[in-house]
């Protein structure tokens, strides 16, 4: 998932390049770009000196930018123009059963998109083995990557919170949380505030999980009456959540 499949949009056009700017902190100034945006912008764009671009930071500053120097080692930008846009992410966090890479990838890159505020990977009783240490840490910096390509894609100027792999019994259930969980009787009624949604692996969450989760206030849903694969559920129930909570 690289950044060939990044769809440059903006309001002023279609052609001009988007990309994630995380030293971009003012509405105007000079900024040299990471290495990452350097080789995109001058090996794979081959843009030159007076190229436009838009520039998010990923906490709502977006700004309209031009290319002002260009090395083989580095490219600095200069912003003309910045403004905050307010926070429109979806106020749900999901909690991720870790799932098969590409399918967990996936889920990341839709949820992103959909614009949820923050991603909890999980790991349940039936999820595969989890990587760990340097495999880890690998994987973690892969999965912030296309939280970034997902937003430069989407025009999503708010990156979501990544946070570290946990067991499900660390998540955190003060705020409204929500399993999902086929079979279930209930269905997400109106809502209001920031909720949790949590989505099992391919074998499910195991009935300990669920008895567990309801001790904790965690409430089982339904997503409907077919067995959707996980990385589906995540998304139908952002959309379901979302609407209840009048997000669209
Ligand atoms: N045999 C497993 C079970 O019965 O739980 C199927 C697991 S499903 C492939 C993976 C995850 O997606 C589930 O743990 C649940 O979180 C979610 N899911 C899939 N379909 C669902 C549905 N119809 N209602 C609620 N959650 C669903």
């Amino acid at each position: 998932m690289g950044r060939s499949s990044q769809t440059a949009t903006s309001t002023k056009s279609v052609r001009t390049p988007r990309l994630y700017v995380a030293d971009c902190h003012h509405t105007q100034g000079e900024v040299v770009v990471s290495e990452r945006n350097h080789h995109y912008l001058a090996r794979v764009l081959r843009a030159q000196v007076g190229q436009s671009l838009v520039v998010f930071n990923g906490q709502g500053l977006t700004a309209e930018a031009t290319i002002s120097a260009i090395s083989k080692k580095q490219t600095q930008i200069t912003i003309t123009g910045g403004q905050h846009t307010p926070d429109v992410r979806l106020p749900i966090t999901l909690g991720l059963a870790w799932i098969k890479a590409d399918r967990f990838d996936w889920a990341l890159q839709k949820a992103t998109e959909l614009g949820v505020s923050a991603i909890q990977p999980m790991i349940t009783a039936f999820s595969d083995s989890p990587p760990k240490g340097e495999r880890l840490q690998k994987k973690e910096a892969h999965w912030a990557e296309i939280l970034i390509n997902a937003c430069e894609q989407s025009g999503n100027n708010w990156i979501p919170e990544l946070r570290p792999l946990c067991s499900i019994d660390q998540i955190e259930t003060a705020i409204p949380t929500h399993v999902a969980h086929p079979g279930s009787t209930e269905t997400a009624t109106l809502l209001t505030g920031h909720q949790q949604l949590l989505i099992g692996p391919e074998g499910g969450f195991s009935e300990a999980e669920i008895e567990s989760l309801r001790t904790r206030q965690v409430k089982p849903i339904s997503l409907g009456p077919t067995i959707l694969r996980a990385e589906t559920a995540a998304i139908v129930g952002l959309t379901l959540l979302g609407s209840r909570l009048g997000h669209y």
